[in-house]
């Protein structure tokens, strides 16, 4: 079962068209002077220009507000390009910005090569311990989470977090990719600003790349003075396209995902040759922001277990970047800690080479489970 949210169109579409039309166009033509000089004077608010607004954009950013509960949101070419539009127009040099450790690692590169280069400084604290993120709080100016973090999957306090924020006047911003908002609202906890790689679940297909964050009229109103229009990663009509077709799907995949995630996690906290499984879904008692969960998660191989010789046996499971979309891939911890560059965040932060990220897609379950398997089996017993 969907939601009607998710299925209706926000907005009639002309011929009363069932799927949303794609405004492929880069301007909107005026009929007289007069027109044109109301908008340039900001006493009209029609369309101009695709950099600023577009109609296909607007109705899935109309979508992602509805569904976090926020009054706005906009949309952008990628999920780092939206986290650009969520930071980069609220800091200065001089600034401080307090992080989560184990964010996503280009979220890294980018607090500690761009920012930093501006004179924006990061420190990074422990988003279990709630205390020593409210404690980090005072004289910040941004606080960037990420619920659950990445490879690590380690969620955060979202509540008494956002609260204290608040009263500090640090705005707050999450990444929500994982989640989506079937499993978590922050916007509701406190949040300030949620931020999505919609390039993952919110599309599902694997077959596009975008970005979008939602939050308050006046704070997206402030990105909009600068990120969409002069960073200029807006998102196309036909990514926004894609994206509003892969939510029509959302809750039967994030419902998919979960169910075989939490299964293929089980099985393998189980397995002798599997010596930790990072999923939030194992811990209890069960984290009380989220209603429910992802299906990418990280387990850590025995020392028996030859992680090259495990990748190469997967059949079914491919080896990929990404998530999100319908087939199940992994990433060697050993191979991302070798990513070239001084800012590592694998290595500043420790993922152990022994793990491995799987995103559980929508094949069957037992297919998974006996790919998984068989693949143990075989980079065990070359290392015996
Ligand atoms: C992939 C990812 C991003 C970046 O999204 P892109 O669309 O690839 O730019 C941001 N956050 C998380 C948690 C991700 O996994």
């Amino acid at each position: 079962m969907t939601s009607p949210d998710l299925i209706s169109p926000v907005h009639e579409a002309p011929h009363a068209a069932s799927a949303p039309p794609i405004f492929q166009t880069a301007s909107f033509l005026f009929d007289s002077y007069a027109q044109i000089a109301d908008v340039f004077a900001g006493r009209s608010d029609r369309l101009v220009y695709s950099r600023g607004d577009n109609p296909t954009v607007s109705e899935l950013e109309g979508l992602i507000a509805r569904l976090e509960g926020t009054e706005a949101a906009r949309g952008f070419s990628s999920g780092m390009a939206a986290i650009c539009g969520a930071v980069l127009p609220f800091v200065e040099a001089g600034d401080r910005i307090v992080a989560v450790e184990h964010l996503y690692s280009d979220a890294y590169r980018l607090f500690e090569t761009v920012l930093r280069r501006f004179g924006v400084e990061t420190v990074y604290v422990d988003g279990t311990d709630t205390q020593a993120v409210i404690d980090a709080l005072p004289g910040a100016k941004l606080l960037y989470l990420e619920s659950p973090t990445s490879w690590t999957f380690r969620l955060q306090n979202l509540q008494p977090i956002a609260a204290q924020a608040r009263r500090h006047g640090v705005l707050s911003v999450i990444d929500n990719s994982w989640a989506t908002p079937v499993f978590q609202r922050p916007a509701e906890l406190g949040i300030d600003l949620v931020v999505h790689a919609a390039s993952k679940y919110l599309s599902g297909h694997s077959d596009t790349l975008a970005g979008l964050v939602a939050g308050p009229k006046e704070l997206i109103a402030r990105i909009d003075g600068e990120a969409t229009h002069l960073y200029g990663g807006r998102m196309s009509p036909m990514d926004a396209f894609l994206v509003l077709r892969g939510m029509r799907t959302l809750e039967l995949r994030m419902r998919a995902h979960m169910q075989s995630g939490l299964a293929v996690a089980r099985a393998l906290a189980v397995d002798p040759r599997v010596t930790a499984v990072h999923h939030p879904g194992l811990s209890h008692p069960a984290p009380k922001e989220l209603s429910g969960f992802g299906g990418l998660f990280a387990f850590d191989l025995a020392e028996s277990v030859d992680a090259e010789r495990f990748c190469d046996a997967l059949r079914v499971v491919r080896l990929g970047v990404s998530w999100g979309g319908p087939e199940s891939l992994v990433v060697p911890g050993q191979a991302a800690c070798g990513l070239a560059g001084a800012a590592n965040s694998f290595r500043r932060f420790g993922v152990s080479p022994r793990t491995v990220r799987l995103a559980v897609g929508l094949e069957p379950v037992e297919a998974l489970l006996g790919d998984l398997a068989h693949a143990l089996e075989r980079a065990e017993a070359v290392a015996a």
